[in-house]
């Protein structure tokens, strides 16, 4: 059986039919926020609920960090530190390079985050993030507690002031601009419980804010969790049944079919050709004809 389904046909031009979903670890509960670290040709990412950070190479699998507050998103800044969300400690983090651990935001407004999801880098240096509830409505990703804030998209500035830029959201959860940071989207899962609507919502950027939210495109089926763009700006989102590849006009190209529920996605491999996949209890990658366009 073919690990793609092509739906437009220009999609087919975007696999290699010959290239194998290969699953190349298991054994996690919620495999979640992968990172490429091409300088040590390793894939870092989280699995949650056990509260660990793993790192894959062609040699093996092994333990980043544990405990790791319940690490969730992971993303490099434009120095290649690492950039983490923490359910555990509501907070995001820098990695320094002695090993050492930085505040980037653990709060807003005098209230405590919610629990910190996904993270990306902007080319001015400015560290977007986005704050829903999942990783404190139970204890299975985190501590159970009350949520003060709403569930928004923060902004921090090279110079640390934080606000928030998306406040009406249900649950944003993975964000990713577009190759020329003209545009951000932003996934939207929902509140945890609920039917709400799994879709990925497009904002124009308008100097240096999002701007004019839309439906960009609804994943079915959900979950629109992580997402990644490729440098025609094609943008690769997590979904159950594997992940979908949606063009900029927003209309479903194909599909990366995976046995299980993808949680999030990133490029890497030596031409960021390569698209490392976090699904549930394993990790898969596919090599596409595709780069991706993710820092760095
Ligand atoms: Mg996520």
């Amino acid at each position: 059986m073919s690990s793609f389904e092509i739906i437009d046909p220009a999609f087919g031009s975007f696999v290699l039919h010959n290239a194998p979903v290969k699953k190349l670890a298991e054994g996690f509960d919620w495999a979640e926020g992968p990172v490429w670290f091409g300088d040590m040709n390793c894939l870092l990412f989280s699995d949650i609920p056990n509260n660990r950070i793993l790192c894959w190479s062609e040699a093996g699998l092994t333990t980043f960090r544990q405990p790791a507050n319940f690490a969730n998103g992971h993303t490099r800044d434009r120095q290649g530190r690492l950039i983490s969300c923490e359910h555990g400690l509501r907070r995001v983090t820098r990695t320094e390079w002695d090993g050492s651990i930085t505040v980037i935001a653990d709060g807003y407004q005098g209230k405590p985050l919610n629990s910190p999801n996904d993270v990306i880098v902007a080319r001015d240096g400015a560290i977007w993030f986005t704050d829903p509830h999942y990783g404190i409505v139970t204890d299975y990703e985190g501590f159970k507690a009350e949520a003060e804030l709403p569930c928004s998209v923060y902004r921090v500035d090279p110079s640390g002031s934080i606000e928030a830029v998306i406040t009406d959201m249900a649950c944003p959860n993975g964000l990713a601009f577009s190759p020329d940071e003209s545009l951000l989207y932003v996934a939207d899962t929902g509140r945890a419980f609920s039917s709400d609507p799994q879709h990925i919502l497009a904002f124009d950027m308008a100097s240096g804010r999002p701007r004019n939210g839309r439906l960009f495109h609804r994943i079915d089926p959900g979950c629109a969790d992580g997402i990644r763009v490729d440098s025609d700006g094609n943008l690769w989102s997590s979904a159950a049944d594997g992940v979908h590849c949606i063009a900029p006009d927003g209309h479903l190209m194909g599909k990366i079919l995976v046995p299980e529920v993808v949680s999030n996605i990133c490029f890497g491999g030596r031409a960021k050709h390569r698209l490392f996949i976090t699904a549930t209890t394993g990790l898969y990658a596919v090599v596409l004809n595709r780069r991706g366009v993710q820092w760095p």
